[in-house]
């Protein structure tokens, strides 16, 4: 493994707390000024690659993310492409996991990392996660291996544990260990060293990179719960316009068995909506007809998502109908493993893809 003088990593920082510090007369948490990254960060210096800065104007809490946004990081990572070695996207923790599932889908022909990264508490404050998070993800966006990256993917670093990024959810509020990937292995783990898992990283293919800047927003997701009532599935259903629905289920990819709830689901899909079962579980994988409560949905044309996050099967199916695909092209690939987020069924998980 080699890092070499003339690498040069482009940082993204989008919004988010890992930006903030706190105002000394009011107390109240402000994003920093980037420029003055190296007085907030002296260590920075010590890196022999050149770090160039990029940043969000307004910045963005994360929880106001939005596709426009997705579209502007991959816009930037475009017109940058040809000139960096690697990529660091600073960004909230809220909704990191969709920035990078679309990212992945976005970016095709992806070659060379894009890491995104953020912390629980602000780079300036004494104990923060944000100082490690942000010093690794620039050391694992520039290492390569006979000047080919190591790990040529959109991922998600935090708190010593490198994920791809459309295979992980966050899962706590407050930890710093804020983020799990439930159906595939770390990319790495660090500790003294960065310890990468090979087998399990993305090989690159060399090909032109091309990105897909439009997305569609005519997708949703429906989240079932015991009692779920006929009027409410049937409003998410008739929708205007909706094309693409994750069906978040029980389990291994179960729901009611009444009637009405197969007749509307049947309904919808006659009509052209591409329904994906996604489980509500963080690990395991969707079965659809190993149990009754799941044969109806086979039946009438639900796809099993497998072991897709909500994350990934949504932006994947906005990316897709983005591309303007139709209906069979669109449930043709969500069967399907396209930037490995999910595990092709009757192969075990963490299997190659
Ligand atoms: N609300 C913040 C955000 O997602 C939390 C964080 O940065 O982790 O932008």
């Amino acid at each position: 493994m080699q890092e070499s003088n003339n690498t040069s990593i482009l940082i993204i920082y989008t919004g988010g707390t890992i930006g903030m510090i706190r105002d000394r007369e009011t107390g109240t948490l402000a994003p920093f000024n980037f420029d003055n990254v190296y007085e907030q960060m002296p260590m920075l210096k010590q890196f022999h690659y050149r770090l160039d800065f990029n940043c969000f104007e307004p910045l963005m809490d994360s929880s106001n993310m939005n596709p426009e946004a997705w579209q502007t990081m991959a816009t930037i990572i475009r017109q940058n492409y040809e000139d960096f070695d690697g990529f660091v996207i600073l960004h909230g923790s809220d909704t990191m996991a969709y920035s990078a599932s679309a990212l992945s889908f976005m970016l095709e022909n992806l070659n060379k990392p894009v890491i995104f990264t953020g912390s629980q508490l602000p780079l300036g404050e004494l104990r923060t996660d944000g100082r490690e998070n942000f010093i690794t993800a620039i050391e694992i966006a520039a290492a390569k291996d006979d000047e080919t990256p190591l790990v040529p993917e959109v991922c998600i670093y935090f708190e010593n544990q490198l994920f791809r990024g459309n295979r992980s959810v966050k899962y706590n509020a407050e930890n710093f260990n804020a983020f799990k990937s439930g159906n595939y292995p770390l990319l790495a783990e660090v500790g003294v060293y960065i310890k990468y898992n090979r087998r399990y990283i993305l090989k690159p293919n060399f090909k032109k990179l091309k990105v897909h800047t439009k997305l569609s927003a005519e997708v949703g997701v429906l989240k079932l719960f015991p009692g779920i009532t006929k009027p409410f599935v049937e409003g998410v259903l008739k929708t205007k316009g909706l094309k693409g629905l994750v069906l978040e289920t029980f389990g291994s990819g179960n729901t009611t068995t009444e009637q009405w709830f197969l007749d509307a689901l049947s309904e919808a899909i006659t009509n052209g909506l591409v329904i994906v079962n996604v489980s509500q579980c963080l690990s395991g994988m969707v079965e659809q007809g190993k149990y009754e409560t799941s044969t109806g949905l086979k039946k009438i044309g639900v796809i099993s998502g497998s072991d897709i996050t909500t994350e990934a099967a949504l932006t994947k199916m906005m990316v897709l109908f983005g591309r303007g695909f139709d209906v069979q092209t669109v449930s043709a690939w969500m069967r399907r493993s396209w930037r490995g987020e999910l595990t092709p069924q009757n192969r075990p998980a963490g299997s190659n893809d």
